[in-house]
């Protein structure tokens, strides 16, 4: 008997009363050009902050919020009030993380973010060499970010307490055989846990369906996979994909066991449990709309204008969620699971 989609066992139970998770996106400046990024191409030169004052409007918002994850179309960093909403957050029994390019992490950060009570810290770090490390992220960054990871790390070593650190490492055709040098600098930096994540391709730069490995691994590719785990295992790291999965080395990085050939976009429950804020207030979703939907994915409300609650019950949500149901979901759901995870 197969296992009904977990998009309609959410759907058939009453809708919680407001989302209890929240991706809040803390700014839309950025500091690198991520040539696998919308920001890159659509919006380069957004700069907004979300001010500390809509940030608390967004939280006293949610009662019983859970997880709070504090990054959107920007590099967090570049909030100048993050710390300080990390610690309100904290203070309310949040659970909060943040991914990052750490090209800012400088020595004050590097402080702030081991004292502020962050739960995680998620650093995007997908390539071991310099030329693919601008090729991907348009800067010439690696050798800077390596210090400022080995810094960072040498002082939670010192400090006994701070976030938990991980390394997530995108895989394409042009970095996936870097991958065991990426372990090696994880085992230097005494990072333990390292995820791959598949790339999600919206036909612009290196964010290309060529480029994307689901269910097309070459041979050297795999080598470099047994690798990277050989690596892993003999320093005590864990290689996981994202969400958790182990990555198989059956020709794939693998997804979801027993996806759903026909709705596939249907293992995700996202638009029944969570909910991404950006820095303007206007509510998605999720925040891979910005990278799947065309114009920046569907706008469902604006948090400045109308309380949270009142968008998350409202007609634009359900009938997004009522399309997400049917045979033809919303766009930007359309290739999920089956171009990239769910
Ligand atoms: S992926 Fe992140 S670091 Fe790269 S350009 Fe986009 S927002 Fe900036
Ligand atoms: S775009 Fe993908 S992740 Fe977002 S709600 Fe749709 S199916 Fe879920």
């Amino acid at each position: 008997m197969q296992t009904p989609r977990p998009a309609l066992i959410l759907a058939n139970r009453p809708l919680i009363r407001r989302p209890g998770s929240l991706y809040i996106e803390v700014t839309k400046n950025c500091n690198e050009k991520c040539t696998m990024c919308p920001r890159t191409y659509h919006w380069p030169n957004r700069r907004d902050n979300l001010s500390f004052e809509h940030f608390t409007h967004i939280v006293t918002q949610t009662p019983g919020l859970q997880r709070a994850v504090l990054h959107g179309l920007g590099e967090p960093l570049l909030n100048p009030d993050l710390f300080e909403m990390v610690r309100y957050l904290k203070a309310r029994g949040v659970y909060v993380l943040f991914n990052s390019n750490a090209l800012a992490l400088n020595e004050r950060r590097r402080r702030e973010l081991v004292e502020c009570g962050l739960d995680e810290y998620r650093i995007s770090f997908d390539a071991s060499r310099p030329e693919t490390y601008k090729l991907i992220r348009g800067i010439a960054g690696l050798e800077k970010v390596k210090r400022n990871i080995l810094a960072l790390t040498g002082l939670l070593k010192e400090a006994r307490h701070g976030p938990k650190v991980s390394l997530w490492f995108t895989s394409i055709r042009h970095n996936i055989r870097q991958l065991p040098e990426i372990a090696q600098f994880a085992a230097l930096a005494g990072i333990n846990e390292v995820y791959v994540q598949r790339l999600v391709y919206f036909g612009q730069g290196l964010a290309v369906a060529e480029q994307s490995l689901y269910h097309k691994l070459f041979e050297e590719e795999k080598t470099a996979l047994a690798e990277a785990y050989k690596v892993c295992r003999q320093n005590g790291i864990n290689l996981a994909a994202s969400g958790g999965e182990q990555i198989t080395m059956e020709g794939s990085l693998k997804s979801l066991e027993n996806l759903d050939e026909e709705y596939p976009w249907q293992e995700c429950t996202r638009p029944w449990r969570l909910s991404y804020i950006q820095a303007n207030g206007d509510v998605s979703p999720c925040c891979f709309a910005p990278f799947t939907g065309k114009e920046g994915g569907p706008i469902l409300g604006n948090v400045f204008e109308q309380p949270l609650e009142e968008i998350w019950q409202g007609d634009d949500y359900q009938k997004f969620r009522r399309a997400f149901l049917t045979g033809q979901p919303p766009q930007c759901c359309e290739g999920c699971g089956a171009k990239w995870s769910v």
